[in-house]
């Protein structure tokens, strides 16, 4: 695993588990920003950020916002979820996932994960929908908690993309929205298309660890003209435009990205096929440096996919927790810095009354995957020595 970083085992440095690569650009373009005072939510930047990021996930609209949390709530709302409804989550994610749910209103239902994505799992999802729904009027309830379960929302973990087919045909069977939790799959596809393009909306995160940042920022993608204009509404306070009038038509949010944050952003977006292009050829290093260790699975995107390889993750199949944790403390020794995946969302305390179907998978993968170090930059060197 060392040799597949470069690293000889005696390096007293951290190796971070993603670190930013900033291109020189991002100095010019944040200097741009603080010449000419344009640092806030208004600012060419952001126009610019959101029209090349549409661009290059192939959607119609992009919609920057403050962070991916934000932008998931943003989407559910559009969604239709608020007070009393349900949304179906997958017991493994980030908490913001669920957080954002309920920020909007309304209560996750999780549903177990598929062995090889590590993403909401099809299969487990219509067992869970035939268990528990049962369509009135046209719309689809819970009839054990007598809730209407209003969207779906899987999320491509570490990048890879789940059955996205698969889902959509469930989704749409029980006449439930599906929105794409895309926060860590920026540049992914699944048969060709872009992670983030097969649902009504999705979130994207530009947070500090992931493979593009803003600092902090987000961003709705969708291809329907009505969202996307009610989502930049809603995200701006709701300000009607006017030459100098200040009004507002319903209680909207501050949500808007602001123009230093789209600057740096913007940089990066520049050089995604490199920045991608390094995260496979990490990941082809990891591949070689593990082949032949039975023991060890790296995951690897499925055939009909193409991951951004966001974090590789390698799994010791039938560990333990205990055993898990020897490991991850050798390699905190060999100054790697790694992680284990969340813990599931329905072992949190406030998420733990949550309805669920079975959760096996989820909870096998969390005692049984390490997350290693992936930043671009072990890759290949684009990190300029910038000078201003
Ligand atoms: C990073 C992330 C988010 C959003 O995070 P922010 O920090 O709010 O930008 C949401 N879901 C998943 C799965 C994530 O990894």
């Amino acid at each position: 695993m060392l040799a597949a970083l470069g690293k000889s085992g005696s390096e007293t440095e951290l190796t971070l588990l993603h670190e930013p690569t900033l291109p020189e650009s991002a100095w010019s373009y944040a200097k741009e920003c603080l010449d000419t005072k344009w640092v806030s939510s208004a600012g060419a930047f952001v126009t610019d950020f959101e029209n090349q990021l549409a661009k290059t996930c192939s959607v119609k609209h992009a919609i920057a916002v403050v962070n991916g949390t934000t932008a998931l709530q943003v989407c559910f709302s559009l969604a239709g979820v608020q007070q009393g409804t349900e949304v179906l989550l997958p017991g493994l994610s980030f908490v913001a996932t669920a957080n954002a749910v309920c920020h909007a209103g309304g209560v996750p239902h999780f549903i177990d994960i598929d062995k090889q994505r590590n993403g909401m799992s099809p299969e487990a999802l219509s067992r869970r929908l035939d268990e528990v729904a049962e369509i009135q009027n046209g719309i689809c309830f819970n009839r054990e908690t007598g809730r209407p379960i209003v969207a779906v929302c899987p999320m491509h973990c570490l990048g890879t993309p789940c059955d996205m087919h698969g889902l959509l045909s469930v989704a749409k069977q029980w006449g439930i929205a599906l929105i794409e939790d895309a926060a860590e799959a920026l540049g992914s596809t699944h048969c060709g298309q872009h992670l983030g393009t097969f649902g009504v909306c999705s979130a994207l995160s530009f947070n500090g660890n992931k493979l593009l940042t803003t600092g902090g920022g987000g961003a709705i993608l969708t291809d329907e003209d009505k969202l996307a204009e009610r989502a930049r509404h809603l995200t701006s306070t709701a300000k009607i435009p006017h030459k100098w009038e200040s009004i507002h038509d319903e209680i909207g949010w501050n949500f808007r990205m602001p123009n230093l944050n789209a600057a740096i952003g913007l940089a990066q977006l520049e050089i995604l096929d490199e920045l991608i292009a390094a995260k496979r050829l990490l990941h082809e290093r990891y591949r070689k440096s593990l082949s032949g260790l039975s023991q060890f699975v790296l995951h690897e995107e499925p055939k009909d996919s193409q991951s951004n390889y966001w974090l590789n993750c390698v799994e010791f199949v039938g560990c333990d927790l205990e055993e898990r944790d020897s490991v991850m403390e050798l390699l905190a020794r060999k100054k790697l810095q790694c992680r284990p995946f969340w813990k599931p969302l329905h072992q949190l305390p406030m998420f733990e009354n949550c309805p669920r179907g079975s959760l096996q998978v989820t909870d096998a993968k969390y005692e049984n995957c390490i997350l290693l170090p992936s930043s671009p930059v072990l890759a290949i060197d684009i990190q300029p020595t910038h000078s201003i």
